[in-house]
């Protein structure tokens, strides 16, 4: 609070040593159809807290002193929010005289114009403007400041201007005609509707994306969009012409809220974006935990604003912007694919504020894009950043398809492999069964020769291997069967005994190969001959056989004896082209036997009877007695 009036009283003696006289100033001239921006000529006068000047006062001999003359390009006071006087002598030299004053600047409470002609002495018309309520008088609509001047040509006026201040004041004053005043409204109309387009599509959009997916970047984001909304309605004027009007607390507040809030959320969305608790250089970290800080900080303090808040609030910001290009920057070299966009749009930001700051200092004078700088720097940044989250959701959803690509090929690997598992246990299974079956198949095959065999063996160990009829020991077997089974029925049982005729000389003559052949011949015919099922066959021994007839009674019994005695003296037995006579003596026996009759008594009985035939001549039949021969007899 000292330095300002020493500064007041340091600046004054300048002026007074350099320019003589506040009153001495040079006029600012309008000479051509461009109109002129205000930046020569102007004197300033601060109005003391808690006193409120008039026009009368401020151009009363006694205040000539506290006029100090304004020598910068803008008239710019940063650390000023008491009201503030800005005099300046005007020439008109042009043949016009719709001209109109501009205060570019809508962060300003109220604006008053007063006009006075130094000529005639008298005060000509005043108009006043306060936010958001527009100009009495009504010369143009929009966010800026503009009354219709009193400049006659030729005609020397003095301006007064009172201008109340809401912070940081600037008060870029050009004096314009009125057509071409209105159609630079116009394109800034158009320009600024075209930035609140973008942001309030990217504000929707964010919002549902919040709402859909409820990542907390959108909740920060969407917070961020909205502050900025907030902050450009408050410095572009449209939010008081449009939005909330004279709403003092907002008018009042409005800026350093928003402003605060603003690189809060930012912050805050750029840590949870950009992970900054895991991003591997934990200063970023560090320092945006200190913005944030500060940031909180400061929002409480907008409440109370005063020349420090909005001084400390502008260093830090530029600091922020800077910092969070430097993080950027940092986390794009590490690989972080979403920190270009941040980078691009933070410098975005940045370079557009820098192109307002040059337009507001009056470096840059009249280009609406300079002008527009912040804000085109925000639409810019906000669809980047959007742009940034919308990569991030396709990357990640590239990632899950990814991942879900892996658990398919994995779940499909698996699957195969139990396949082929199950067809590999299938496989052995019919396998076994094969091998079992197969198995099987063997032993019953080897059970069926086995069988087979032992038929055959049976049937050897009956059967007389030369002449293949019943050997003895069956014969044996049989006779005594049919002698018991003649006993207990009372049927017939006959016994037949052959003996081939002078065998031996046939062997002598011929050989016992031939002898052989002659055996089997005799045999063939006696089993020709004795063809009943009952009947047996069997060779007794040597060049004998032996016929056992169930159910023959003596006279069938010789019957047949000579049918077979026949039979054997028809075979045709040739041995070296001669035929060689077969013949055959047979004793018969034929009775019931006895029960309990020995065999050898009916063998002894036919032998007996036999040898009676041989005895009588040879081929012959014999029957043996009809009484049983006791065994002992020989
Ligand atoms: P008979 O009329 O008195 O019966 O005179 P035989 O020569 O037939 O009587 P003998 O009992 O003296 O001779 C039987 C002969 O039968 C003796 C033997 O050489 C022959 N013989 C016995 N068994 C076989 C045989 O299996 N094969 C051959 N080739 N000869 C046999
Ligand atoms: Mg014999
Ligand atoms: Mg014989």
């Amino acid at each position: 609070r000292l330095r300002w009036p020493a500064l007041v009283a340091v600046g004054l003696l300048l002026a007074l040593l350099l320019h003589g006289a506040a009153r001495s100033q040079p006029a600012v001239v309008l000479a051509d159809a461009q109109g002129v921006t205000v930046t020569q000529g102007v004197a300033l006068l601060v109005e003391e807290a808690g006193t409120v000047l008039t026009r009368e006062q401020v151009m009363e001999p006694a205040f000539a002193s506290r006029w100090q003359s304004h020598a910068k390009q803008r008239i710019n006071l940063p650390r000023e929010t008491r009201p503030i006087w800005v005099r300046f002598d005007l020439e008109n030299r042009t043949p016009r005289d719709d001209w109109l004053l501009g205060v570019d600047w809508p962060m300003l409470r109220s604006v008053a114009l007063h006009q006075y002609d130094p000529q005639a002495q008298r005060w000509l018309a005043s108009r006043h403007a306060e936010l958001g309520r527009g100009v009495d008088g009504n010369v143009s609509r929009g966010p800026s400041f503009a009354f219709a001047l009193e400049a006659p040509t030729g005609r020397p006026v003095t301006l007064l201007l009172r201008v109340v201040p809401i912070s940081s004041p600037m008060v870029p004053i050009t004096i314009r005609d009125a057509a071409s005043w209105g159609a630079e409204r116009y394109d800034r109309g158009v320009l600024a509707g075209v930035l609140f387009g973008i942001l309030g599509v990217m504000l929707l959009y964010n919002a549902s994306l919040l709402l859909f997916t409820g990542d907390r970047s959108y909740a920060w984001y969407t917070a961020y969009l909205v502050t900025v909304i907030a902050y450009e309605l408050v410095t572009t004027g449209y939010g008081p012409l449009y939005v909330w009007g004279t709403n003092d607390w907002m008018n009042t507040y409005g800026y350093g809220v928003s402003a605060s809030l603003c690189f809060l959320f930012a912050s805050l969305f750029f840590r949870q974006f950009l992970d900054l608790k895991h991003c591997g250089l934990p200063h970023l970290l560090h320092m945006n935990s200190a913005f944030i800080a500060f940031w909180i900080v400061a929002l409480a303090w907008s409440l109370r604003p005063s020349a420090h808040f909005y001084g400390a609030a502008a260093l830090v910001g530029a600091l922020s912007g800077f910092v969070a290009i430097y993080s950027s920057v940092r986390l794009m070299w590490r690989g972080n694919v979403s920190a270009r966009y941040f980078t691009l749009a933070w410098s975005a930001l940045v370079v557009g504020t820098f192109a307002m700051l040059l337009s507001v200092m009056g470096l840059t004078q009249g280009n609406l894009l300079a002008d527009y700088g912040q804000h085109i720097g925000f639409a810019v940044e906000t669809v980047l950043l959007s742009v940034a989250l919308a990569d991030r959701i396709r990357r990640e959803r590239h990632a899950r398809e990814q991942a879900r690509q892996e658990t398919l090929r994995l779940t499909r690997h698996l699957q195969a492999e139990r396949e082929q598992k199950i067809v590999a246990q299938a496989h052995a299974l019919a396998a076994q069964r094969e091998a079992n079956e197969a198995l099987e198949q063997r032993v019953q095959a080897r059970t069926a020769e086995l069988e087979r065999a032992n038929e055959e063996l049976g049937q050897l160990s009956i059967t007389d291997a030369l002449t293949q009829l019943h050997n003895r020991r069956y014969f044996d077997e049989v006779l005594a069967r049919e002698m018991e089974s003649s006993a207990r029925t009372g049927e017939p049982l006959a016994l037949l005994l052959v003996d081939i005729d002078h065998f031996k000389q046939i062997n002598d003559r011929c050989g016992h190969l031939a002898g052989d052949e002659g055996l089997k011949l005799v045999a063939q015919a006696l089993r020709a001959t004795a063809a009943r099922t009952s009947d047996l066959v069997a060779r007794y021994g040597g060049e004998e056989f032996a016929l056992v007839l169930p159910g023959t009674d003596a006279a069938q019994a010789l019957d047949l004896a000579e049918r077979a005695r026949r039979a054997v003296e028809a075979v045709a037995y040739v041995n070296r082209g001669e035929r060689i006579a077969l013949r055959v003596s047979i004793g018969v026996i034929a009775r019931v036997a006895e029960p309990a009759e020995k065999a050898a008594v009916f063998l002894a009985a036919a032998d007996a009877a036999l040898y009676r035939a041989k005895s009588a001549g040879r081929n012959r039949v014999e029957l043996a007695g009809a009484q049983p021969v006791p065994a002992a007899a020989p």
